[in-house]
């Protein structure tokens, strides 16, 4: 048998690296991460989840602080923000968050960690800072950053990504957006709620294009009421710097050309896996700018080398690269063969109010060809959200033609939390009826996920057949008041 330095080597110390390094080192193997950064945590850390989220509640409270009239509070003469309070802020969150993704942590439960860049020079073997280093399986975790589209003069024009987004000296005045995904839509309400004029340009005629368009629409009406503007159906034909600000050309679908300029510009169209110069093609690893090529278990062409993290151009979330770095160490160390199943991993979007979905949609499940039906409940029904000033949501619940859950969406308070049950119910196969008939506390948010299981089985306990049922057995003499009886007795 072959002698290798180690038995797993990871590439990327973020979250799936991070993941398979705890994992592998805790159970007894010996294991090296190889980060290209200066420190470990990756985008979540540093320029992603945690910055963004910090960011995003910064943003909340100036906001209700703005808005304290609406809860029977004085006015206040709010000051502008100073960018560089809520920067420090940001890098105090992430350097407590850092301590656990530490070297010195990660040494302390085996593994050993190396800064450097790294190239494959066989399939057991790497090139890192001017050695050879073997093992006997390899994990390329080396997650993904902002694709960045050719347009005219854009690489010509200062912009923006995720990474330049928690460190202003001071917050920018106006920001054009381009593209309306999850971090485009986070981005533009923080910044326009700190006091940014901010737009956002979208080729397509929806924002948010994986979630269905009624609750991407709600998101959206949101945030044009604070003062996001949208260009919708808009093709970007060239970006221009013109010093102190950035000029975008548009097309609208109308074929109209209309011309928007802001201090900044951030470009937020979706994720390019960070796979360039690995030598993945010398070593005959097939991958594409989405991601790399695996099978179910997340296994390359070569067996012993596998891919976990945005890099397996799926699902690109933070508890996604834990759940395929968890799958990678039964695969790679206990060598029990598990499979990737995405079919209940959540997401969520945290704008105010969040959207956060699991399973199929109306969208995905049109696209399938599955028979449904839709059950919702709306948040100006929940006590606790009246209480807290937040009608505005609904949940969705997508049940099949057998009546089994297949996929929920809630837009409204904490959506992201309140997934948490149904991320149980659907994983665990839990009755409907389990949820509908289990007490939750009063007043909470989460009694809408009860409350729409309970809509969906109210239609066959009260239905006509059980009450006849009732009468003829234990003689119940049915209705004792009707409304046209309302008023006649006073
Ligand atoms: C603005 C923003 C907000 C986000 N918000 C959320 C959220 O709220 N919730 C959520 O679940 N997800 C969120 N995400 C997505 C989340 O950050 C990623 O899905 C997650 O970080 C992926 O983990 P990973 O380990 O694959 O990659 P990363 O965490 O990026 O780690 C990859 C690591 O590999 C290193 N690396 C790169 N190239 C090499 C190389 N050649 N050799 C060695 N090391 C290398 C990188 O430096 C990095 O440290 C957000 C992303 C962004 C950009």
């Amino acid at each position: 048998m072959t002698l290798h330095d180690y038995d797993i080597g990871i590439l990327g110390g973020g979250a799936a690296g991070l993941t398979v390094a705890a994992g592998a080192a805790q159970l007894g193997a010996k294991t090296l991460v190889i980060e290209k950064g200066e420190k470990l945590g990756g985008d979540c850390l540093h320029y992603g989840c945690v910055p963004s989220k910090t960011l995003i509640q910064t943003a909340h409270v100036y906001h209700l602080i703005k808005n304290a009239q609406r809860f029977g509070l004085p006015s206040v003469e709010v000051k502008p923000v100073d960018f560089r309070k809520i920067a420090e802020r940001i890098q105090g969150v992430i350097r407590t968050i850092q301590k656990h993704d530490s070297e010195e942590r990660f040494c302390s439960l085996g593994a050993k960690v190396e800064f450097g860049d790294v190239a494959f020079a066989d399939d057991h073997a790497v090139h890192l800072n001017g050695r050879t280093v073997t093992a006997r399986n390899w994990v390329i975790a080396t997650g993904s950053s902002a694709s960045i589209p050719q347009v005219k003069g854009l690489e010509q024009t200062p912009f923006l990504t995720n990474r330049d987004l928690y460190s202003f000296e001071k917050l920018p005045e106006s920001l054009v957006i381009l593209g309306a995904g999850p971090i485009a839509a986070e981005m533009a309400q923080a910044f326009c709620r700190l006091g940014t004029r901010v737009s956002i340009i979208q080729r397509g005629h929806q924002i948010l294009s994986n979630e269905d368009e009624d609750m991407a629409d709600l998101v959206m009406e949101v945030l044009k009421r604070e003062g996001v503007a949208f260009y919708l159906n808009a093709a970007i034909v060239s970006t221009r710097d013109l010093g102190k600000t950035k000029e975008v050309v548009i097309k609208t679908g109308e074929g109209q050309t209309s011309t928007l300029q802001a201090q900044a510009l951030l470009v937020a169209l979706g994720r390019e896996a960070n796979l360039k110069g690995l030598n993945l093609e010398g070593i005959g690893i097939p991958f594409d700018a989405k991601g790399l090529q695996l099978d179910s278990r997340l296994r390359t062409v070569h067996k012993h080398i596998y891919g976990a993290g945005d890099v397996t151009g799926s699902f690109q979330f933070t508890h996604a690269a834990g759940y395929e770095g968890s799958i990678v160490v039964s695969n790679a160390i206990f060598h029990l063969p598990r499979k990737a199943n995405y079919t209940f991993v959540p997401w969520c979007t945290y704008t105010h109010p969040e959207l956060a979905s699991i399973g199929m949609n109306e969208k995905r499940a049109k696209a399938a060809g599955i028979a449904y039906s839709v059950w919702t409940e709306e948040f100006k029904g929940n006590d606790r959200s009246l209480t807290e000033g937040e009608e505005i949501g609904k949940i969705k619940m997508i049940l099949n033609d057998r009546e089994k859950p297949i996929g929920v969406q809630i837009i409204g308070p904490r959506a992201g939390d309140l997934m948490g049950e149904w991320v149980t119910v659907m994983t665990g196969g839990v009755r409907l009826s389990t949820l509908a008939s289990s007490v939750h506390p009063y007043p909470t948010l989460g009694e809408i996920n009860k409350k729409v299981a309970g809509a969906f089985l109210s239609k066959k306990i009260f239905s006509p057949t059980i009450r006849k049922g009732l009468r003829l057995f234990f003689d119940l003499k049915g209705r004792a008041c009707g409304m046209d009886e309302i008023g006649r007795n006073g």
